[in-house]
């Protein structure tokens, strides 16, 4: 396995929209030891999720996974879930702001509305169909991961910039404000 390289904010790939894998491919073993490498550069990098145009690949796959993150002091913990070709349709107009990172915008952090309720489509790393509800932190995570997939990151989401922050001010001035939100 290998740590891929992290595109960061400014890099086109990251404003590509990712094409879809042919569901054909996804039991390939190139294709399986690229998700593995994407989990290994999660985990390394502290994310709680991975989108492949982050690591300069614009397909349609992503990677989540969220266990007691140092990042995400605060955040449920997400079993490792693997998203090829996904869909996200809102179930909900309940949108709710809270504080979001992107290893492609490292050391910063802003509030961001997501919807609280999605419906997930897609297939799963052995290429079976996967037809979920996810809810509040899991929603907010896939839709940040599938936005990525679109070209859109999570400052294009934010309702204004005021609260974009440097993660030592964050710590020094936002950690622990808005607790009431979540
Ligand atoms: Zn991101």
């Amino acid at each position: 396995m290998a740590i891929l390289k992290v595109a960061r904010l400014g890099h086109p790939v990251l404003r590509h929209k990712a094409v879809a894998l042919d569901p054909e491919l996804v039991r390939d073993p190139g294709v399986q030891r690229f998700i593995d490498d994407m989990v290994e550069t999660m985990r390394e990098y502290d994310g709680a999720g991975l989108a492949a145009n982050q690591v300069h690949t614009p397909v349609q796959i992503a990677v989540l996974e969220v266990h007691a993150n140092s990042r995400y002091p605060d955040a449920p913990e997400i079993p490792l879930t693997v998203l090829i070709n996904p869909v996200v349709t809102p179930l909900t107009e309940e949108m709710e702001e809270d504080w979001e990172g992107c290893l492609s915008v490292p050391d910063m952090r802003g509030r961001v509305p997501r919807y609280t309720s999605a419906r997930l489509e897609c297939l799963d790393r052995e290429g079976n169909p996967v037809d979920i509800v996810v809810k509040d932190f899991f929603a907010r995570v896939v839709q940040h991961e599938t936005d990525h997939l679109h070209g859109i990151l999570y400052v294009d989401r934010m309702r204004d910039l005021s609260t974009l922050t440097h993660l030592a001010e964050w710590n020094k001035y936002w950690l622990g404000v808005h607790e009431q939100d979540d």
